[in-house]
Formats: C-alpha cells, sequence, structure tokens
C-alpha cells in the first residue's frame, strides 16, 4: 500500500495539466452542450483516467476499457507471476517462449528503439531497475560489486526475437525485459484505438503523464495541454500546447526518485553507466501520433541528453519534442514553432 501511495504521488507530480479538463469542464474550452464523462482507473501502478467527450459514452464502455487494461497488464507486466513477460523472464538462459501477437510486437518496437538509439532505449534494462529498485523502500545506491554482476546482463542484443515462431528468448541466466519506457505509451494507444472503434472521438487519455488528446473538443477547436513545470508540484504550468489527435508524454527525473545523501536518483538509466542518466535535463515531452513511440522516445531523448537527443528527434518522422534543462532553458523542434507557448517566466526558451 505505501510504495502504491509513493508511485500515486510521485506519478501526480509531473502529470499534464489538460486545461479546461479539470473535473468541472471550463466553459471557456469545452462546448457545454457536451459534458465529458470521465473513469480512473489503478493500473500499471498508476493513476489513469478516461474523459471522453461525448453523449453516446456508456458505462459499459468504461468497464470495457477497464477489461481490456487488465489484459494489456495481464500479457506485459513484469512483476504479475501470470503475464508473458514474466515467462519470457522466468526462461531467462533456458528456452525461448512463444508469446501473443500483441506482446511480441510492443517488445519488437521497444527493440526497433534500442537499435536506433544504440541502445541507449534498452528493454533489456530489468536487471538494472531491479538493482536500483527505485520506488520501493530498500532502494539504494548499488555497490561496484553489485554493478559488475549486473551490467552484462543488461545488453540488449542478447535478446532473440524469432519472427516467424513470435517467441522471445532472452540469452543469458539473469537477464530481463523491463517495458516500464513504453508500456503506458502502448496502453494509451489501446485506450484511444478503442473508443474510436465505438465511434468515440474526442477524449482525452492521461496514464500518469502519458496524454492522448483524441480527435478535437467538441466544438471543434484544437486542445489546448497545459506542460508542467517539471520541478514543482502539481499546478504550476510551465507553457502551453495547442493539438489535435496526438499524443503527448514526458519523462522526467522527479518522477520516481530516492535522495541518498543528499543527491537525488532518478529511474531513468543510462545503460553504459548503470546510473540514472545525469546530463543536465530534467524532462522531454514528446508530441507525435503513437503514445508507444512517444513513450519510448521521451525515454530514448532523456537518456541520449539535450544535443544528442534533439538531432535524434529531428531525424524522427513526424515527431516534435521539448526538452528542459536544470538551469531553466527549454528546447523545442522546429515543428512546434507557433504551437508551443511558454508561460512561465522562471524558465526561457533557448537554441542549442
Ligand atoms: P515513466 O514510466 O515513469 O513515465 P519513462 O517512460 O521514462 O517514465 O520510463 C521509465 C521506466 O523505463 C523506468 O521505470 C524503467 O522501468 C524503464 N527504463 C529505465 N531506464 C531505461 C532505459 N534506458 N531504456 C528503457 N527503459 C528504461
Ligand atoms: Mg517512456
Amino acid at each position: 500500500m505505501l510504495i502504491r501511495k509513493i508511485l500515486f504521488t510521485s506519478c501526480m507530480i509531473l502529470s499534464l495539466i489538460v486545461m479546461g479538463c479539470e473535473t468541472k469542464p471550463n466553459e471557456e474550452t469545452v462546448n457545454t452542450q457536451i459534458q465529458p464523462k470521465s473513469q480512473s482507473y489503478f493500473i500499471y501502478d498508476t493513476l489513469v483516467t478516461v474523459r471522453v467527450y461525448d453523449n453516446q459514452v456508456t458505462s459499459q464502455h468504461f468497464a470495457e476499457l477497464d477489461e481490456r487494461m487488465k489484459e494489456i497488464e495481464g500479457k506485459l507486466s513484469r512483476t504479475l507471476n501470470t503475464s508473458e513477460l514474466y515467462k519470457v523472464n522466468e526462461n531467462a538462459g533456458i528456452s525461448p517462449v512463444v508469446v501473443s501477437d500483441e506482446t511480441y510486437k510492443v517488445v519488437e518496437k521497444a527493440m526497433k528503439y534500442a537499435e536506433a538509439s544504440n541502445g541507449k532505449f534498452n528493454p533489456a534494462i530489468g536487471p538494472l531497475v531491479s538493482l536500483w529498485n527505485i520506488g520501493h523502500e530498500n532502494a539504494h545506491v548499488p555497490t561496484e560489486n553489485e554493478l559488475a554482476k549486473t551490467m552484462p546482463l543488461i545488453n540488449y542484443r542478447d535478446v532473440e526475437l524469432n519472427d516467424e515462431q513470435k517467441s522471445i528468448y532472452l540469452k543469458k541466466a539473469g537477464m530481463a525485459i523491463d517495458l516500464g519506457g513504453i508500456g503506458k505509451g502502448y496502453a494509451a494507444d489501446q485506450i484511444a484505438e478503442y473508443l474510436v472503434a465505438n465511434e468515440l472521438n474526442s477524449a482525452i487519455i492521461d496514464l500518469g503523464g502519458n496524454i492522448f488528446a483524441l480527435g478535437k473538443k467538441p466544438d471543434g477547436s484544437q486542445w489546448t495541454i497545459g506542460i508542467q513545470d517539471p520541478e514543482v508540484s502539481r499546478g504550476n504550468q510551465l507553457g502551453k500546447l495547442k493539438v489535435e489527435n496526438k499524443t503527448i508524454v514526458t519523462s522526467g527525473v522527479y518522477e520516481r526518485y530516492f535522495v541518498e545523501e543528499g543527491k537525488h536518483y532518478h529511474h531513468i538509466f543510462d545503460p553504459s553507466t548503470g546510473f540514472p542518466a545525469d546530463n543536465g535535463l530534467v524532462s522531454v515531452s514528446i508530441i507525435t501520433d503513437l503514445s508507444a513511440d512517444a513513450d519510448a522516445l521521451s525515454t530514448t531523448g532523456f537518456v541520449l541528453g539535450l544535443k544528442e537527443g534533439l538531432a535524434f528527434m529531428e531525424k524522427q518522422p513526424n515527431v516534435e519534442a521539448i526538452f528542459i534543462t536544470k538551469d531553466k532553458k527549454v528546447y523545442i523542434t522546429p515543428g512546434l514553432e507557433g504551437k508551443w507557448e511558454l508561460t512561465n517566466d522562471l524558465y526561457e526558451m533557448a537554441d542549442i
């Protein structure tokens, strides 16, 4: 319970503010003819809120979404001992495990980003995540010896995918896939897909910082999404963004962390050092069409760092990004010019 509480609070801290979508809708931004109906769930250790702006939405839809999310968690969770991923990890160094098309597809996408980023995004990070155990009571800075034992087990090249059999094999005993950097985004996409299939085309889906702004507002205008000041608790806005049918996903240092001897250790690791990425960034937000891509890319950008990360995002088709540094500078990709507005004077826009 305590763990859940810690995670829940930390997820809230960096979650984006969806403007005009608070419990009481703001007349200025939302068509008063359509009152949104929303449902919250607690899944993937995260508060999930689905807010639908369509009078046709029913409790049956929300119940089916609950089922769908549980189904996804039942495949992709690392900790549920009945999940497909658990089975893959349990068989590390023993044998390949045949998985569902869905699990295979998510792991395949994670591996695509591992290759594109030369391993900075690393779905084989599991043993390192367990070693640090951030977000849990016994989180600690590992000893040199612990790190030396763990590092050989996080090579993404030791993950073998078999396309024909749809099987996954981890070549060394002790390896483990962790989809923490992509799974929530994938779930957000699946919620969006379910809503669209049910002709519910206007909604805000929020999975603890992974936002999917589906379609347009009921009055046909664009959604305004506020980006939170990554260093201040909930409510302080840093800037805002106008979007339609886009996802916005943020990775940041204040989402999950612990403090030891005055030093702040967060949950996004640089696989080349085994330590939390420490490169002057406080957050990276990605804006694109699919949340699974945005999720993986926000983690990737965070580990790559400002210069390399921005250059990487500029090469991705249809991807925009906002990088924020510890010294309160905000960098955006050129495609966001005219859509992004900085609203907080403590920060300033900057160029590389
Ligand atoms: P959050 O899930 O808190 O929104 P991220 O999307 O950035 O934040 O994902 C961080 C999670 O991804 C970590 O908790 C861990 O499970 C996993 N992770 C940590 N470092 C990496 C990495 N270098 N590559 C891929 N996944 C990572
Ligand atoms: Mg991510």
